[in-house]
């Protein structure tokens, strides 16, 4: 059977998924890593108000001289709502962020005066605008708050709290149900009997999914014998995606070829690791079959669903980048090969374990995977290579 390439499975598996994509209103207090979808400008002018950037005493420059008491009229606290006025030869004690009196034009830190007696001295003499924040000195109305396409982080949040907004329209995240497939596999916890192993693909796939913006609703693991359909029926109707690991190769025990095969496309593709893959429609749900080596399916994931996922989510796609190999490197023809591989401190890379898609715990020495081109069967040290970081 030819091989489908590379190239052409990934642009089915962006169109699998591309109905997902979605906007929401949601409250920006629910908007850590959320991608924003559209621009959020300020509301209002900020600062709101003049206000003092110290604790102090709010004076006019041109009344002080250095020594001589001013008496002191009325303290402005942070909060206080009432509009205060400034008579002329007078100070009045103010703390940071309190309203500015009307007529002051600056703030002297207490740290630089002496209170006695309902008067104030004081060591300088203020520059006009000491110490005063001028209401819209940070934006304006109408001003650039957050950009679309914004992955929210702290600074974000706390810029669209501090403007007023409430709440933003930001990408949906779709539901993502995992279930992988295989009367060998048990939880780590458990005591293998023989024949067992330890399940790990369903947390790779759970953890790449939240890692590239999607929400993991759903985690089951299916027999080879019986119950694949009960469970993925019930993912449908929990999740907008299902991914699947395991059970479409050419095995007699298959259950997610033999349930879906008739629902989809299954087939080989021109990539190793993660040759046998499957994308199926069931129960009006896209489901993306990947094959259950452990390396396949890291590789599975970052090559062909990584990009696709994060389009639907507002995230941009991952860069490649190139680098020269630290030493030759054989390829099989016919298939582009991805390596798992590390950067050495001189900018080369190098393969790591081995090339067996069962090794899972080599494979997660890598930082990197190197990309060896379907025709290449051996290339030379220092040949320049595609590589892309494992997220
Ligand atoms: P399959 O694609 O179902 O033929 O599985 C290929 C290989 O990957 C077999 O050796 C399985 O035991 C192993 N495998 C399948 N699913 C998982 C899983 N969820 N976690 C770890 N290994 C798995
Ligand atoms: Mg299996």
């Amino acid at each position: 059977m030819k091989r489908r390439p590379i190239a052409d499975h990934r642009t089915e598996v962006a169109a699998h998924v591309a109905g997902l994509a979605r906007t929401e209103t949601i409250p920006v207090t629910s908007g850590l890593d959320r991608v924003t979808s559209r621009i959020v400008r300020a509301p209002y002018t900020l600062p709101l108000f003049d206000n003092s950037a110290m604790d102090g005493f709010a004076v006019r420059a041109a009344d002080v001289t250095v020594g001589q008491p001013l008496p002191v009229r009325g303290r402005i606290f942070a909060g206080d709502a009432k509009s205060r006025t400034l008579q002329g030869g007078t100070a009045m004690a103010i703390m940071t962020g309190a309203p500015l009196p009307r007529r002051a034009d600056a703030v002297i830190p207490v740290e630089q005066s002496d209170e006695a007696d309902g008067a104030v001295r004081f060591q300088h003499r203020p520059e006009p605008g000491a110490f005063v924040r001028r209401a819209g000195d940070d934006v304006a109305v109408g001003d650039l708050v957050v950009a679309a396409g914004t992955r929210l982080g702290p600074r974000h949040l706390g810029a669209l709290a501090a403007s007023g907004v409430p709440t933003i329209e930001a990408h949906r995240r779709p539901t993502v149900a995992v279930i992988s497939t295989g009367s060998e596999l048990i939880r780590p916890g458990q005591k293998p009997e023989p024949g067992q192993i330890f399940e790990s693909n369903s947390l790779v796939l759970q953890s790449l999914s939240a890692k590239h913006g999607a929400q993991v609703t759903f985690v089951a693991a299916a027999r080879d014998d019986g119950d694949f359909e009960t469970i993925l029926t019930a993912a449908c109707i929990d999740a907008d995606l299902v991914l699947t690991s395991g059970g479409v190769s050419m095995g007699e025990r298959e259950p997610v070829r033999q349930l879906l095969g008739d629902h989809g496309w299954f087939g080989p593709i021109a990539m190793q690791p993660g040759g046998p893959q499957g994308l199926a429609t069931w129960k009006d749900t896209p489901v993306c079959c990947f094959p259950g080596n452990p390396v396949s399916i890291l590789v599975s994931f970052e090559v062909l669903l990584r990009d696709a996922l994060r389009a639907v989510t507002g995230l941009p796609p991952v860069e490649p980048s190139t680098a020269p190999l630290a030493r030759k490197v054989a390829s099989a023809p016919g298939k582009t090969q991805f390596l798992r591989g590390v950067r050495n401190p001189d900018g080369t890379v190098s393969p790591v374990g081995g090339p067996g898609s069962h090794l899972a715990i080599t494979a997660a020495a890598a930082d990197l995977l190197i990309e060896i081109e379907t025709d290449a069967t051996e290339l030379a040290a220092g040949t320049e290579v595609t590589t892309w970081p494992l997220t």
